[in-house]
């Protein structure tokens, strides 16, 4: 999608503070963090967000959770962390390109 901020961020048309890269996926930090780790991890494919997603990215999601504590451990938060995907309007999502947060290092809100 040509005007969607994470799909440039993707293609490294924007800059990022990036935490991880592959072929699918990239992470990087968020640039309005509300704790001191706050990182997203992203697909590069496009797509809207949680509600878009169907059987055939089984894979894909289970590949971005599975990275999830992989990375959040390289970024140092050893004591754990929150996962956060914020799903449609409604579920306070901005940026309809979808998302994983992965956020730690301080005192967090329950849910
Ligand atoms: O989940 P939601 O859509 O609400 O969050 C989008 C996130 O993307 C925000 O936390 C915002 O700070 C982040 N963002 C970013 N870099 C951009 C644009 C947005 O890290 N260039």
């Amino acid at each position: 999608m040509s005007d969607c901020i994470f799909c440039k961020i993707a293609a490294g048309e924007i800059p990022s503070r990036k935490v991880y890269e592959d072929g699918e996926l990239i992470a990087f930090h968020d640039v309005n963090p509300v704790a001191p780790v706050h990182f997203m991890i992203v697909p590069k494919e496009h797509i809207d967000s949680l509600e878009s997603c169907h059987a055939r990215h089984e894979l894909l999601l289970g590949r971005i959770l599975l990275l999830v504590p992989v990375l959040a451990k390289e970024q140092g938060l050893n004591d754990g962390f929150k996962t956060v995907i914020n799903t449609g309007k409604g579920g306070g999502q901005v940026v309809f390109h979808l998302h994983v947060h992965v956020i730690g290092g301080g005192k967090l809100s329950h849910v």
